[in-house]
């Protein structure tokens, strides 16, 4: 087993790591540090919660340490790009606290807040710079950063910023900077965009790649609940009358339906917020800060605004709206398994995401189990499940749902592939088909067929 001590880092850092108590490297951290250690280019494959931020922030301080140099005025020795406020935060966080026996001159730069404290801060240079594009490119035509002497420049969540529209502010952003650099590309995937830019970007990089989403989803126990969209709002109520859904990010397609969702929470009595683009991000940080210490039980977020949230003890990851990238599934329920933990996810499945469930099925190379305890929401899309037939003796489904039972039990029905409901069209016999109220009645209330032994929870 390779220990930190076995990767050639300096003291000051191996102390840091100590103190945080992580002694032995993750496969990414393995396989990238020693690259980076010798100036290497590298184009590294992995997604949040592998530990890439240390994998790229250890062997940057290492050498910025051992290539002694002031940073000019106005400049930064190392760049790293992200996506977001939120990761720049967390980007920033880890490079002061790996780098904590370093006297380290660091700055953020992201949009959202006032443009003077950033200015101010750059004015003398630092040796680490964390930066969303946009704002970063606002300061760089202001005359108030320049990057013609950065060493080393990282791409964070490459995919994500390509998502986000930010080619042309990166192109810009790489332009300004001088070609002998030290280069380095994360993304959680590769489409040709990515192998465009890395193309051009990086000098004979070596390449890491992490093991594939599926092995890292399976210590998270999924299942999919079949709903139909005007009982999602209940189902999930639901859920929380469950003690051992103690800290759930819940998650939906739209800023709108964050908010929304997050009211819906706050209305039945269960201490929730919203995440998302539209928020100040005072707001933000604030609504991260209240996850963190456990004031909200329920953070409703859109993906965009979650990618870096890294918050322990995450019990359950809710998909109130499935995502239409399958990619976005594997990060979402990955933040409810940081660091070796397992995790519950959770996904609300209506009968026009059933394609998109196919989706994330075929990208995860395993089906998602279907809660068939909470089939009776909607039997007609639980039968187009992915997750095999429905199991007739559910007791719920018989009982309770036996006028959708002759179409619904159809496993060779028109729409078993899913493929249809993702282009719109809704299936015939789930369109016009009035509203299955939720059967849950008090007595037999909560939520019982949750992985975890929350059926136990709910019950008693
Ligand atoms: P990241 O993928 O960079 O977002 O890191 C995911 C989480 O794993 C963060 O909370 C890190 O602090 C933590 N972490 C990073 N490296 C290690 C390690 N070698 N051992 C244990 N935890 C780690």
């Amino acid at each position: 087993m390779t220990l930190f001590t076995d990767l050639g880092l300096a003291d000051p850092l191996l102390k840091a790591l100590e103190a945080e108590g992580y002694t032995t490297p993750t496969p990414i951290q393995e396989q990238s540090i020693p690259h980076l250690l010798q100036g290497r280019d590298l184009l590294g494959l992995a997604q949040t919660g592998t530990g890439k931020t240390a994998s790229f922030a250890l062997p940057i301080l290492h050498r910025l340490d051992e290539i002694k140099q002031r940073a000019m005025p106005k400049s930064a020795r190392v760049l790293v790009l992200t996506p977001t406020r939120e990761l720049a935060v967390q980007v920033g966080q880890s490079f002061r606290t790996y780098g904590s026996h370093y006297r380290l001159r660091h700055a953020l730069v992201f949009g959202g807040v006032g443009m003077v404290p950033q200015i101010k801060t750059m004015a003398g240079g630092v040796d680490v710079l964390v930066a969303t594009p946009g704002r970063l490119l606002d300061l760089m035509s202001q005359g108030a950063i320049r990057l013609d002497s950065v060493e080393v420049l990282v791409l964070d969540e490459a995919d994500r910023m390509l998502d986000m529209g930010f080619i042309l502010p990166i192109r810009k952003i790489v332009a300004a900077m001088p070609k002998s650099r030290q280069t380095v590309l994360f993304s959680a995937t590769m489409p040709d965009s990515i192998v465009g830019l890395a193309n051009s970007v990086l000098h004979q990089p070596v390449r890491v790649e992490v093991t594939p989403p599926s092995t890292t989803v399976e210590r998270i126990e999924q299942k999919v609940m079949f709903v139909d969209r005007e009982n999602k709002r209940t189902l999930l109520t639901e859920m929380f009358a469950c003690k051992s859904v103690e800290r759930a990010l819940v998650f939906t397609r739209t800023k709108h339906g964050a908010n929304r969702v997050a009211e819906l929470l706050e209305k039945a009595g269960i201490p929730a917020d919203a995440i998302h683009g539209n928020k100040s991000q005072g707001a933000r940080q604030k609504a991260l800060a209240d996850f963190k210490d456990g004031r909200i039980r329920a953070l409703v977020a859109t993906d965009i605004a979650a990618r870096g949230i890294d918050v322990d003890g995450i019990t359950h990851v809710v998909n109130f709206e499935l995502p239409n990238e399958p990619e976005s599934y594997v990060h979402r329920i990955g933040r409810t398994a940081r660091a070796g933990a397992s995790g519950i996810a959770l996904s609300l499945c209506d009968a026009d995401e059933v394609g998109y469930l196919r989706d994330i099925e075929k990208t995860i190379r395993q089906a998602v189990p279907v809660d068939y305890e909470h089939a009776y929401h909607a039997p007609h899309i639980a039968s187009r499940g992915a997750g095999g037939k429905p199991k007739p003796q559910a007791r719920h489904v018989q009982q309770q749902a036996r006028p959708q039972q002759g179409r619904g039990n159809n496993p060779h029905g028109e729409h078993a592939h899913g493929g249809k409901a993702r282009d719109g069209g809704k299936p015939a016999h789930a369109a016009g088909r009035p509203a299955q109220k939720s059967q849950t009645r008090s007595g037999q209330s909560g939520f019982k067929g949750m992985p975890g032994g929350a059926s136990r929870a709910a019950r008693g």
